[in-house]
């Protein structure tokens, strides 16, 4: 009797195991303030992280401009992944405390396009983003980063942080094949027609540049290979950030998606289970979904 009770106990336990395993994972996006079109962006964020079967993913929205930011306290801790869709007023210290705990002890973030815009001179903010742009940021906010010659340079001249010529579409530059998030792309591939984000500028410690693109300077830009692809890791968390995604349109790219996909699958875990679509873009076109 107690022979069958433990077999059943153990069949029970390994189901349950099982049933753990299977379960998806939690995921936020904060967003509510921005100068980009967060109500666009947030519903592709949000069915292409369901899309990939490893994510629920609820909404924090802050107030609007100029409203009562008091009670804004999302519960991070609940949550495998935390996704930035957010550049606007300060939020709480007590949020702000909250969200620097949730990154030391393990969890995972991705900062999309303009949340690299916020909180200028929030210096453990400025930590888990890495780089950033705007919002007065300059010389004092930490180095600008490139690659050149093989590597990333961090670059202490003076100036403004945060530019980007008219939309166009790009080529992107793997920097780092081995990664989980990269592996098994194609070295070069195109994005759509997007900002190309350029002269970021941070703390860029723990930082890992996946790719770069190059920034013409008949699109003025800035005549080098800008970081577009990161993760920085900011005590047990993982960070990825993508400088890529200004609107809806951007997020059509196959170039987006994917990294994005598998930036946030990253983040949450440290691995990467999907498999590179065949829709995936080349060197030389974007590939674009419908
Ligand atoms: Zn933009």
């Amino acid at each position: 009797m107690s022979y069958i009770r433990c077999l059943t106990a153990l069949a029970i336990g390994t189901l349950m195991a099982a049933v753990a395993a299977a379960a998806p994972m939690k995921a936020l996006i904060v967003d509510g303030q921005n100068n980009h079109n967060w109500r666009e962006t947030t519903p592709h964020l949000k069915k292409l992280l369901e899309e990939t079967g490893l994510f629920t993913v609820d909404v924090a929205t802050t107030p609007e401009k100029k409203q009562d930011m008091s009670g804004f306290k999302p519960k991070f801790a609940d949550y495998d992944l935390v996704v930035s869709n957010y550049t606007g007023a300060p939020w709480p210290e007590e949020t702000n405390r909250a969200f620097e705990k949730y990154v030391a002890g393990g969890g995972g973030v991705v900062i999309f396009h303009a949340a690299s815009n916020a909180f200028p001179n929030w210096k453990e903010f400025n930590e888990i983003i890495g780089v950033g742009g705007w919002g007065g940021r300059n010389e004092k906010h930490g180095p600008y980063l490139y690659w050149k010659d093989g590597k990333i340079v961090r670059d202490t001249s003076p100036g403004r942080g945060g530019s980007h010529g008219p939309q166009h579409p790009f080529q992107l530059i793997v920097r780092e094949p081995d990664h989980p998030i990269t592996r098994g792309l194609p070295r070069a591939f195109t994005h759509s027609a997007d900002e190309l984000y350029s002269r970021l500028r941070g703390p860029a410690k723990n930082l890992t540049v996946l790719a770069t693109a190059f920034a013409a300077k008949e699109k003025r830009g800035t005549g080098n290979h800008e970081p577009i692809l990161m993760t920085i890791r900011y005590g047990k968390g993982r960070v990825f950030h993508t400088a890529l995604g200004h609107a809806g349109k951007q997020c059509r790219s196959v170039a987006f998606i994917v990294t994005y996909q598998r930036g946030a699958e990253w983040a949450a875990t440290g691995k990467v289970t999907q498999k590179v679509p065949d829709d995936f873009p080349g060197p030389d076109e974007p590939s674009v979904r419908d």
